[in-house]
């Protein structure tokens, strides 16, 4: 099973296979940001969406920036609830998982001003109708707590093309629901490198690409997907019984002849799809395996596979969670180089743009 499918620009099979080759002979060559809101703890949709090509890339040698976009928060809700607490165990859940702190940039987005002055010259290249027809904003204000819609909620699509263009990202591995986004990123860097080359023709952004990962759109126990503030998620770090219950209420179908087929069985199929993920097996096979035994044997056959593919993990999980100076070592650090980067990029940004 591939653990990177296309998207965007990559959308061509070979366009994917030169990208895997060129990584593969020139890790240094690219660079990748990409990050998850501090609103709750990460989950499966995260971790087979996109952590794992993450731990994936990193040991491949390619640079690694975690970005903790801690403004997005209060896109659809009025207060940013536990802050400090979510964004420390999203760093505990990403070293849990492989990534090597050492190695990696992992900040908030509020600790880096110069990511907000870079918002500016970027709003002025995107339209208000470009905002409004952005599909996964027009989902999370449907999922919203909120009477009305905010600014932010509209504009933060670009606040990431941002957190992306400022290091220069070319890769950005994410789940489906960003999609949109990353077009946003590529339209603000390529209008920015029309209107601003540098004198001798050089432009100042790279065209960022979407990497997808096995699952770029799990479903949670609700059928919908899977999302840290719906109610719906599987934790990567709840302990096996929770795992068992939460999974034991998820919903199936009727039919006890258990099979593979996303369109007619989008939440049975997401389950095979989570067992064989955790079991590096195609679907097909699982569901072959559980033949004529019903919702209950699947669940049964998933809750084994995950808390089978999850135990070393949670107790590294555990082992880190002792030290949260540590965790919070991790956040300075790359706060610290995060801003050197930024600054550098919104210097040479001014300068294409004739400010003093
Ligand atoms: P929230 O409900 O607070 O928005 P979330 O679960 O949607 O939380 P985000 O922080 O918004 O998580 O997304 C972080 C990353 O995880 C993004 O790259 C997103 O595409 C990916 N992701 C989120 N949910 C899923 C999912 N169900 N399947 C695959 N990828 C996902
Ligand atoms: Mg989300």
């Amino acid at each position: 099973m591939t653990t990177t499918t296309a998207a965007a620009d990559l959308a061509d099979p070979d366009d994917l296979a030169d990208l895997d080759a060129s990584i593969r002979t020139d890790p240094g060559a690219h660079r990748v940001l990409t990050g998850d809101r501090p609103t709750g703890p990460l989950h499966l949709g995260h971790y087979f969406g996109s952590l794992r090509n993450r731990v994936r890339l990193q040991r491949l040698g390619v640079e690694m920036f975690l970005v903790i976009p801690d403004y997005q928060v209060i896109t659809d809700r009025d207060l940013a609830d536990r802050l400090a607490e979510h964004t420390e165990n999203l760093v505990l859940d990403y070293l849990a998982t492989g990534i090597d702190a050492e190695r990696a940039t992992i900040f908030t987005h509020s600790s880096v001003p110069a990511l907000n002055q870079l918002l500016l010259p970027f709003l002025s290249l995107v339209s208000v109708a470009e905002l409004h027809r952005n599909p996964t904003v027009k989902d999370e204000i449907a999922h919203s707590s909120q009477a009305a819609v905010n600014g932010l909620m509209l504009t933060y699509p670009v606040h990431q093309a941002a957190d992306i263009l400022f290091c220069k990202a070319d890769l950005v591995p994410v789940g489906k629901d960003q999609l949109p986004h990353l077009e946003v990123a590529r339209t603000v860097a390529r209008r920015f490198n029309e209107r601003y080359p540098h004198p001798d023709g050089t432009t100042v952004f790279p065209r960022p690409g979407a990497l997808l990962g096995a699952a770029p759109l799990l479903l949670g126990t609700d059928g919908g997907k899977m999302s840290k503030s719906r109610g719906n998620s599987i934790p990567l770090a709840a302990d096996e019984d929770t795992t068992a219950r939460l999974l034991k209420g998820a919903k199936t179908d009727a039919d006890r002849r258990i099979s593979y087929d996303p369109a007619g069985r989008p939440e049975v199929s997401n389950l095979l799809l989570l067992a064989a993920l955790c079991q590096d097996r195609t679907p097909e096979e699982v569901a072959e395996e559980i033949g004529d035994g019903g919702a209950a044997a699947l669940k049964r056959t998933v809750t084994e596979a995950v808390n089978e593919y999850f135990r070393p993990i949670r107790a590294r999980r555990a082992e880190l969670a002792a030290d949260r100076g540590h965790l919070r070592e991790v956040l300075r650090a790359g706060s610290e180089r995060a801003n050197v980067i930024a600054d550098a990029t919104l210097a040479e940004v001014r300068e294409v743009m004739g400010s003093l």
